[in-house]
């Protein structure tokens, strides 16, 4: 049985990733973190009676306390960096959902884990059909260097582009390379309405009230566009590749940057 302990446990991701757990038949849910809402019952917060954990409020004092094998992350961008290291410095294999960490950020967990020969992942993206995207964008920049992104979340999310679109972005200019794209004399009459730049393709964020989390790539070439989409219509589509993420990362001994990494041949 995996043990797994949960952090950002009573947040919108959290809550979902405890359930999930809960029901997988090779793991153990064996404790929850979450700094807003310590000393509660888990069981009460998630709505299953049955579970009889009391969240912690402190990170290195439940990883010390629990000895899980997994910790589970899905907090924000200020502090995930610290859980992760946190985890790794107590021996405990991190799958972590938040986005925002640097590229520097990674890569200094990804020498601790590898100083102390644990698995982990740091996956943007837990559903499988996000992960398809990027594959199928990669291979169609290929023949469609024209591309812009533009990806929907709810307006609680505190980090833009989302790090789906980060990814995308990157995937795309690993086919095609930095292409400045439009016309170089286009002038913007609002400030920032062509989006943020990455490699010389556009990226937009859009913030509402109803989405959950959701993308389009669209392709431009000589009288045709190409549009792939994706659509996470509720947080549960995030779960099976999240359990995935779990049973991979025990057996191996190396950080891993994205779910696709470990489950695409
Ligand atoms: P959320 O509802 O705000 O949940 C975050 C939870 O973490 C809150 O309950 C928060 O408590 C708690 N928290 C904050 N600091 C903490 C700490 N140091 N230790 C333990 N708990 C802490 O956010 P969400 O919508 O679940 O999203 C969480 C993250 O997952 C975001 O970065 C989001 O972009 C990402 N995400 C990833 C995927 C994926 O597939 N990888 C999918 C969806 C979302 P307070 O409210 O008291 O601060």
């Amino acid at each position: 049985m995996i043990k797994v302990l949960v952090t950002g446990a009573a947040g919108r991701m959290g809550q979902e990733s405890c359930r999930a757990v809960w029901r997988a038949q090779d793991m153990v849910l064996a404790g929850a973190v979450d700094t807003g809402r310590a000393g509660e019952k888990l069981g009460k917060v998630i709505g299953i009676e049955d579970i009889d954990i009391t969240i912690y409020g402190d990170v290195e004092t439940a990883l010390k306390e629990v000895k899980p094998d997994i910790m589970v992350d899905f907090t924000n961008p200020d502090v995930v960096y610290r859980n992760v290291k946190l985890a790794l410095e107590n021996n405990v294999r991190p799958v972590v959902g938040t986005t925002g960490m640097s590229g520097e950020e990674i890569n200094e967990l990804r020498k601790l884990a590898e100083k102390n020969g644990l698995g982990g992942l740091v996956a943007p993206n837990f559903a499988i059909g996000a992960l398809l995207m990027i594959k199928f964008a990669a291979m169609a920049a290929k023949y469609f260097p024209n591309v812009e992104i533009i990806e929907l979340h709810h307006d609680q999310k505190m980090d833009a582009p989302s790090g789906t679109a980060l990814k995308t972005a990157e995937a795309v200019a690993e086919v095609r390379g930095n292409l400045r794209q439009g016309l170089p004399t286009e002038y913007e009459k609002i400030e920032g309405v062509r989006g943020g730049e990455f490699e010389g393709m556009r990226i937009h964020s859009v913030r509402l009230p109803g989405y959950v989390a959701h993308q389009e790539v669209i392709f431009g070439g000589t009288g045709q566009t190409l549009t792939i989409r994706h659509d996470s219509i509720s947080r549960e589509s995030f779960m099976p590749g999240l359990l995935m993420g779990i049973r991979k990362v025990m057996d191996i001994n190396e950080l891993v940057y994205g779910l696709e990494n470990l489950i695409f041949e």
